[in-house]
């Protein structure tokens, strides 16, 4: 669970997040959805320890996020980011990183760790390309060497920026596939997604953010229900209720 209280943030001088009271709950998956530069990625990226809020807290397992050890938080918080920069790696030596936040001092890898690492891998369903580099490969399988590190790193509390953005419909099912198995292991999982069909299907909690608040924060079906979407991106909302799947038009 992380809990934000108050939180108001941004860059420098730009304030850019107002207000934010909200509670990412363990075994659930959140999505925060929201127009273009409404400040998803910001929230994202305050929420999980990267981006000093300018008040206000963050609070996970009873402490400050922002005034824990790094190293003790990596244990705790895992984050994707949108801008990942790994290109040389192999898939392997990517999900080894996800290791780094509990190694000691010289850096060796336990038995345990290489047995993580093997088992990330599988679960990701990267082990059969484990010694490609990271650079020679498409899109998806990328993304799939990420999750691999995240699954790796094996925090209870895991940040997602547009997981899956740029890929296919399959690859992006099969990632969304590997979310929820993080959830079912009753991980807090938060992400920030632009597909609002899938956001709303797969999510147990929407934070739907406008203008850098907080319009509304709920269930896929009492946001569909509220007219928020409607209201937020200007367009219009349909419910498939027998399938749990949404569909939006322009007007
Ligand atoms: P979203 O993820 O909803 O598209 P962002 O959180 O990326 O929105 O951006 C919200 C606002 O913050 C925008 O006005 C954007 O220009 C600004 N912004 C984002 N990153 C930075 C930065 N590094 N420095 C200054 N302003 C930024």
């Amino acid at each position: 669970m992380i809990e934000l209280k108050g939180v108001n943030g941004g860059y420098g001088k730009k304030q850019v997040l107002y207000d934010i009271n909200c509670r990412m709950e363990s075994g659930e998956i959140t999505s925060i959805i929201g127009p273009n530069g409404s400040g998803k990625t910001t929230l994202l990226e305050t929420a999980c320890g990267l981006l000093a809020p300018f008040s206000g807290q963050v609070i996970a397992d009873g402490e400050d996020v922002h005034k824990t050890d790094p190293k003790k938080r990596a244990k705790k918080i895992s984050v994707l980011s949108q801008q990942k920069s790994a290109g040389a790696l192999t898939v392997r030596a990517l999900t080894f990183h996800g290791r780094f936040p509990y190694l000691g001092y010289p850096r060796k890898y336990t038995d345990e760790d290489r047995e993580i690492v093997e088992k990330a891998m599988k679960a990701a369903g990267v082990y059969d390309i484990a010694d490609e580099t990271l650079s020679e490969l498409s899109g998806g399988q990328q993304q799939k060497a990420y999750i691999a590190m995240l699954l790796a790193q094996d925090t209870d509390i895991v940040f997602l920026d547009e997981p899956v953005t740029f890929l296919d419909i399959n690859y992006q099912l099969e990632l969304m596939e590997l979310i929820k198995n993080m959830k079912k292991q009753g991980k807090t999982v938060v992400m920030v997604i632009h597909d609002l069909n899938l956001a709303m299907s797969f999510s147990d909690k929407i934070a739907a953010v406008n203008n850098g608040r907080i319009a509304m924060f709920g269930s896929s079906k009492e946001i569909y229900d509220s007219g928020i979407i409607e209201d937020i991106f200007g367009i219009k909302a349909y419910r498939y209720a027998e399938k749990n799947q949404y569909f939006f038009t322009k007007g």
